[in-house]
């Protein structure tokens, strides 16, 4: 048979196939290849007969999309990449190496600006600025449900992880997502603990239609190391019309004359914040590969 996993805890993995979750352990083969079959990974296994001696067994794991070490998934197709207009304040930095993350795998993303009840500053505005010419964006609130059903919309036929830093609200955008979630975990102070360190395992819920959410603990920082510094241009959507325009071929887009990319930024094509955080990435693998 053939299913994803959906669960993993203490050697078993929970796998889900037309609405059945088997329980199975992974053969040991898998174990001298030095692989660790991961939540969200496709499978074919062979089902036991469901009673606590009997489990199945995941005989053979598809070729991954993308896999991540921290949170261990595999196979993301989406991520929503989440900020609060306030409370935290959104810093534009770290915003721009989740993105650069996601485009690195391969992903579709999704901008999402969250605790729109709380801006006061203009803030949605200056991040709907810089993101929008790039990036499609979602305004939310976790507190009022402003645009869960937009993202719900967005997410459909998508395995989808949410991605930023803590204490965003992704925790809360998730119980929005996941009909019952709240009746599953129990009380309120239950729901709240979801995202706070308590869960240490990852889970994918299947919201139907093809649609698959990951809740998982992490997503919340990233290090931009496996970046090469060639590729991290291509890893900026905006940048790309402009790459092949430069006067050298290698231009890094820096300092060098007759630099395409630097021009777009100053016909405003390119936006400053987001050309800024190239620089400041690029600084950092260049002072990473000195090593
Ligand atoms: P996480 O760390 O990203 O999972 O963030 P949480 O979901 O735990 O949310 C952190 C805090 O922000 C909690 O106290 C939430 O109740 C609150 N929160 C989440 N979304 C919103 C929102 O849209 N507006 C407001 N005002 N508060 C929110
Ligand atoms: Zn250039």
């Amino acid at each position: 048979m053939r299913g994803t996993i959906v669960k993993g805890i203490a050697g078993f993995y929970y796998v889900k196939s037309e609405e059945q979750v088997y329980q199975c352990r992974a053969r040991g083969i898998f174990k001298k290849e030095g692989i660790t079959p991961l939540v969200g990974d496709r499978v074919e296994f062979e089902p036991g007969t469901g009673t606590d001696e009997d489990d199945g067994w995941v005989t053979e794991i598809e070729g991954r999309k993308n896999q991540f070490i921290r949170p261990p998934v595999a196979n993301v197709d989406c991520f929503v990449v989440v900020f609060a207009a306030a409370h935290p304040k959104p810093n534009l930095a770290v915003a721009d190496r989740f993105l650069v993350m996601a485009e690195k795998s391969d992903t579709d993303i999704i901008f999402c600006i969250n605790k729109t009840d709380l801006d006061k500053k203009g803030m949605v505005q200056r991040l709907e600025e810089i993101y929008a010419p790039v990036y499609p964006i979602i305004r939310l609130s976790g507190t009022t449900g402003r645009g869960i059903e937009e993202l719900r919309q967005a997410i459909v036929g998508k395995r989808t992880a949410l991605a930023g830093p803590s204490g965003v609200g992704k925790s809360t955008i998730l119980n929005c997502l996941i009909p019952g979630a709240t009746a599953q975990t129990g009380d309120v102070s239950q729901k709240t603990k979801r995202g706070k360190h308590t869960t240490r395992h990852c889970e994918l819920f299947d919201l139907g239609n093809e649609t698959m959410i990951f809740d998982t603990p992490g997503f919340t920082s990233f290090e931009i190391s496996d970046v090469e510094e060639e590729e991290l241009q291509h890893l900026y959507p905006e940048m790309r019309p402009f790459l092949g325009a430069c006067r050298y071929d290698d231009c890094r887009h820096l300092k060098e004359p007759e630099c395409a990319v630097r021009q777009a930024v100053e016909e405003g094509k390119i936006s400053s914040p987001r050309y800024e955080s190239y620089q400041a990435q690029i600084a950092e693998i260049q002072e990473k590969n000195r090593y």
